[in-house]
């Protein structure tokens, strides 16, 4: 119980009527980035267009409200904003604004980009924050740094006459591993579970590299680096040589990494790490912080020790899901 917000299967705001991505539908809801475990069929919802065109049917919201990034909307007396998130196509962090009060709910975000870019954060004096890497043992490399050590693994693969096969989340990730590696002239071979995100990025505007599905040139894959979700891993029965590769943010816990059975995981993560939740939290200015998803009491704790006013909201492990 806070003043700020409330924590039942979703984060309410006191004394207004609108949730942030509540995991059962609700009248009205704040959706932030096309994740499944953050959509819900509700009966009206806010977010981006993006984040529409990235929904299956069956999770789109009854009654929409496409809210563009960088513009405030009132929404029954209160000033709502939406900014760039830098999690994944369309994922926004969302500013609440009432006379007296002000709260950022962060979603999924992510502060480091390659080639130097940070996700700007607004100020607020209370912050909702994402905890999925709330432990200090998650701290990422650079992202560049990490590109081109992939880059150097899938040349030495396809040198050895085997096909990198890397292994992550098919709406997001998966889609921004081919934005990156495209730029040093790779090419791709796609999963089916990848195929609708990669068209919904393409119908969304965003220019792909060349990729084919595996299914069709799974004889003939040449210099390709295949694409896949963990959970895919079934398809490779099929290639004849192969090595594969775990990207994620979870590639930092040895634990986890080797529940894949990869063999090299890539710390590139569409998270903050520890050290960005803590800039998020000096960017923000917050007086007040909560924190939700992964270690949320273990970030809280960690703030509290610095001095930060921080609860946790809750403890909602989703780990398969927060590759
Ligand atoms: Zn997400």
């Amino acid at each position: 119980m806070s003043c700020d917000v409330n924590w039942d299967r979703g984060i309410s705001v006191v004394g207004h009527q609108l949730w942030l991505d509540p995991q059962v539908v609700r009248e009205l809801a704040f959706v932030s980035h096309a994740h499944s475990d953050h959509a819900r069929r509700h009966r009206r919802a806010l977010l981006t267009e993006p984040t529409l065109s990235l929904l299956s049917k069956h999770r789109r919201p009854h009654d929409v409200e496409v809210v563009p990034v960088g513009q405030t909307v009132v929404v029954d007396g209160a000033r709502v904003t939406l900014f760039d998130a830098g999690h994944m196509l369309g994922s926004a962090m969302l500013l609440f604004q009432q006379p007296g009060r002000s709260l950022l709910y962060t979603g999924d975000m992510k502060l480091r980009h390659p080639a130097g870019l940070s996700t700007p954060v607004p100020q607020a004096q209370a912050l909702v924050m994402e905890s999925t890497y709330g432990l200090p043992h998650f701290r990422f490399p650079e992202p560049d740094s990490v590109v081109l050590e992939l880059a150097l693994w899938c040349r030495q693969a396809i040198a050895a006459g085997a096909t990198p096969v890397i292994l992550a989340h098919a709406l997001g990730k998966a889609q921004e591993v081919m934005l990156l590696l495209g730029r040093l002239g790779f090419r791709f071979a796609l999963e089916e579970r990848c195929l609708p995100f990669a068209r919904g990025y393409e119908a969304a505007g965003v220019k792909l590299p060349e990729w084919a599905e595996l299914s069709q040139v799974e004889e003939r894959l040449e210099d390709r680096v295949v694409l896949l979700p963990p959970a895919g891993k079934q398809a490779l029965k099929r290639l004849a040589r192969y090595r594969t590769a775990l990207v994620s943010g979870w590639a930092k816990d040895p634990q986890f990494s080797r529940l894949f059975g990869a063999d090299r995981c890539f710390p590139l993560s569409d998270h903050c790490d520890f050290d960005e939740l803590l800039d998020v939290v000096r960017l923000s200015g917050a007086e007040q912080v909560y924190t939700v998803h992964g270690y949320a009491d273990e970030l809280a704790r960690h703030l509290r020790r610095r001095g930060v006013r921080a609860h946790a909201l809750a403890r909602t492990e989703q780990l398969a899901l927060a590759i």
